[in-house]
């Protein structure tokens, strides 16, 4: 009946190597030994350059650690270093990424400024070019990227894809004596086309630490599946991501589901959930789930986290729901001051709990929690402080005071 110590459950290690995606004096690595980093993009039109600018400064807020802004016309072109100009203005130093299809290389060619101003170029070698000019044109951009010096992302996506190369791979499949599923031959497409774009660029005197790939897929099992054989044929960081995730929860559980699953395997050196906001979500609401992501497999912190149950026929009111959400709101409204003023607090656990059953237990287990009183208890709210019982609460007041003991308790 000794079956040993349960073994600690914790992501493995992939060590890819690091890229760097600069602006000015901030540096932000990708893979290696780094943080596992969140991007997401702007849905504005990159000419409209202050509502763009705008969005990218919101998205950096919310903890995007880079921003891509869509480049598709001269005139997007031209609107970036006004972007860039209009950002540090603004004092926020957010590297910018340029999302590149088709005209990539005349853009990167044509506008130098444009080229200068972004961090990194994110390169589809699905639509650079067919035939004979896919290699030139691909070859433009790796140039502008070694002459400007940036880190490229070569991002094959399932509904872009190489044609060309799908179809002399789906010729090949056809001759094996047991072809292989349709989907697998997309699979090593989609692989081939990154990894051999990825060792072209190097043949071109780009440095392998100036690549991260991705292969974005809209299936969790497909992503899983391509990803893990990705991570095991290449050491280049990973930019990991379900693409055309959807819409509110359906969106969010896809992307959490596939990225939870990577990342635990240690794939994955930066993210980005791609959500389809509902109408009057925040923009800001991807950056929210993918730093929610990282944070709730201990791959990072950024905010304080908030234990609350989900209350049940115990709880006669909305009271504690109230207030684990004013909580919430409240931390995360703090963390842009409080992360400078109170380094470490991002680490903090509070807890806010619906009745005795579990709330003392629960309360203990954080640095701060209140137990509020369930239907038949006394009307009385026990507050843990560092797992101690500290104090009880009384009255009509309870939220308002326990709140003031959070923010005492942060000050201390
Ligand atoms: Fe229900 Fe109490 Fe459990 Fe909350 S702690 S879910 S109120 S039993």
């Amino acid at each position: 009946r000794d079956f040993g110590p349960v073994a600690v459950a914790t992501p493995l290690p992939r060590r890819s190597r690091q890229a760097k995606v600069t602006w000015g004096s901030r540096i932000v690595t990708v893979g290696g030994d780094a943080p596992v980093r969140v991007q997401s993009m702007t849905n504005t039109d990159t000419v409209d350059a202050i509502g763009t600018a705008i969005q990218v400064k919101e998205l950096a807020q919310a903890g995007s650690e880079f921003v891509r802004i869509t480049v598709n016309t001269p005139e997007a072109a031209a609107a970036v270093p006004y972007i860039r100009e209009q950002l540090d203005r603004m004092g926020e130093s957010v590297p910018l990424v340029g999302d590149f299809h088709y005209n990539g290389h005349r853009l990167l060619t044509e506008f130098p400024d444009c080229a200068q101003a972004l961090s990194k170029y994110r390169i589809n070698p699905g639509n650079v070019g067919k035939g004979d000019k896919k290699d030139k044109q691909f070859g433009q951009m790796i140039e502008a990227a070694m002459r400007w010096d940036k880190t490229v992302r070569i991002g094959v996506n399932w509904g872009s894809l190489d044609q060309e190369l799908l179809a002399s791979l789906m010729d090949a499949n056809s001759q094996r004596a047991q072809p292989w599923e349709a989907r697998q031959v997309m699979y090593e497409a989609l692989i081939t086309s990154a990894i051999e774009s990825a060792k072209l660029a190097e043949s071109m005197g780009l440095n392998g630490d100036q690549i991260i790939l991705s292969c974005k897929v809209s299936g969790v099992q497909d992503l899983i599946a391509v990803y893990r054989e990705l991570a095991r044929r290449c050491d280049y960081a990973l930019h990991l991501g379900l693409t055309e995730a959807g819409m509110g929860t359906k969106g969010t559980v896809a992307s959490s589901t596939a990225l939870g699953i990577l990342l635990q395997e240690g794939i994955g050196d930066t993210i980005r959930v791609s959500l389809t906001p509902q109408p009057g979500e925040a923009r800001t609401q991807e950056v929210v789930v993918a730093s929610e992501i990282l944070q709730s497999l201990g791959l990072r912190v950024f905010v304080p986290s908030v234990t609350a149950c989900p209350g049940c026929g115990r709880t006669t009111s909305t009271t504690f729901q109230e207030l684990a959400k004013q909580i919430d709101d409240y931390l995360r409204a703090q963390m842009p001051v409080w992360r400078v003023r109170y380094p470490g607090v991002e680490g903090m656990k509070v807890a806010v709990m619906g009745c005795i059953v579990n709330g003392p237990g629960e309360s203990k287990h954080a640095d701060i929690g209140i137990s509020l009183p369930g239907t038949g208890e006394a009307p009385a709210a026990p507050v843990f402080i560092d797992g101690e019982k500290a104090l009880t609460l009384r009255g009509e007041r309870i939220a308002e005071e326990f709140h003031a003991l959070v923010e005492q308790y942060v000050e201390r």
